[in-house]
């Protein structure tokens, strides 16, 4: 598996990576779960999505479980984790409505509760999970400063940030954010449009890409049908399946975009992965984007 600089010489990533919002549904032991991350390195990839949100704040404690039990792991792969999201939930009973926090005690509490939860004494990467509109970017840059001089955290991202927001959180920092973790999919092409990846190619940061199968929908929905229908078709021209191809369309990307993969079946990580190997040409990406819009590019 092709390997991603984000930092040259200090950080890079698998080209797929492991995403583990779903892992509470995944019905998996400490023991399944080393099994899972071992059989993802066979397959190259090192890297591992977190937040202290995912789970109603249950799922880093969970992966740290597994480390807990097979601590050589750690040095195997990278962490990524995010934070800055609270709601409502057992483990939040102060909490009565959803809302961001980013400030700046906020960011380092929530940053050593991950190490805690995830058994680790340091985080590859730490993003703010949402663009907050209330984000004081030097309260932000004040976190990230304390969490790195301590070796807590060794880089930080952001996601789901405009690129007027990364430019302002950036512009307070005297070390590059490394990626920008935005929705990407045929299903939801809006940063394709919006300047959003134009201004991180254009930075050389590499975003990271979730939901590129739609959180699952694309399998079933209705409104995908045509989609589907489409992707069959250019799948049967590259002996690939309609994960890879929809996987293919997010890889071709210039900006080099990683796709997180969401499922906890190791065949079908296995099959995603292997999407690398999938060249879609640019008659048939266009066709994926007609197909998942209903309408041709003007
Ligand atoms: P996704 O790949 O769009 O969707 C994964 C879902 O699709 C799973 O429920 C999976 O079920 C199902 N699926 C996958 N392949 C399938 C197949 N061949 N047939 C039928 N169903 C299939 O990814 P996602 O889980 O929504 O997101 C991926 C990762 O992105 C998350 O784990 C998380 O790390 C990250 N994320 C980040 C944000 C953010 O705001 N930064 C938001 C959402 C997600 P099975 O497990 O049964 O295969």
């Amino acid at each position: 598996m092709q390997r991603v600089n984000l930092i040259p010489g200090q950080l890079s990533f698998s080209r797929m990576v492991q995403g583990y919002w779903r892992l509470a549904d995944w019905n998996m032991q400490a023991q399944d779960v080393v099994r899972f991350v071992e059989q993802g390195l066979e397959l190259g990839i090192t890297t591992t999505d977190h937040a202290d949100v995912y789970g109603a704040f249950s799922e880093e404690g969970m992966f740290g479980q597994a480390l807990k039990l097979a601590p050589g792991l750690r040095d195997k792969i990278e962490i990524v984790s995010k934070c800055g999201i609270l709601f409502p939930c057992e483990r939040q009973p102060d909490v009565n409505v959803v809302h961001y926090n980013n400030e700046t005690d906020y960011i380092v509490s929530a940053a050593e509760r991950s190490l805690r939860e995830l058994h680790t004494d340091y985080l590859d990467v730490l993003l703010i999970h949402r663009p907050d509109p209330l984000m004081d970017a030097d309260a932000v840059a004040e976190a990230f400063s304390r969490l790195q001089q301590a070796g807590k955290v060794r880089h930080f991202g952001v996601s789901n940030f405009s690129a007027a927001k990364f430019a302002l959180l950036q512009s307070r920092l005297d070390f590059p954010l490394v990626t920008n973790q935005l929705e990407i999919s045929a299903v939801h092409s809006d940063y394709l449009f919006d300047g959003n990846l134009d201004y991180l190619q254009q930075h050389r940061v590499v975003p990271m890409a979730w939901s590129c199968l739609g959180g699952g929908g694309v399998f079933h929905d209705f409104q995908y049908k045509a989609l589907r229908d489409c992707a069959a078709s250019i799948g049967e021209q590259h002996n690939a399946s309609l994960d890879q191809v929809l996987m293919a369309f997010v890889l071709a990307l210039p900006c080099h975009a990683l796709p997180i993969i969401g499922s906890g079946n190791i065949e079908r990580v296995r099959q995603q992965a292997a999407a690398v190997d999938v060249q879609l040409t640019r008659q048939q990406w266009f066709s994926l984007l007609e197909a998942a819009r209903g309408y041709t590019v003007p």
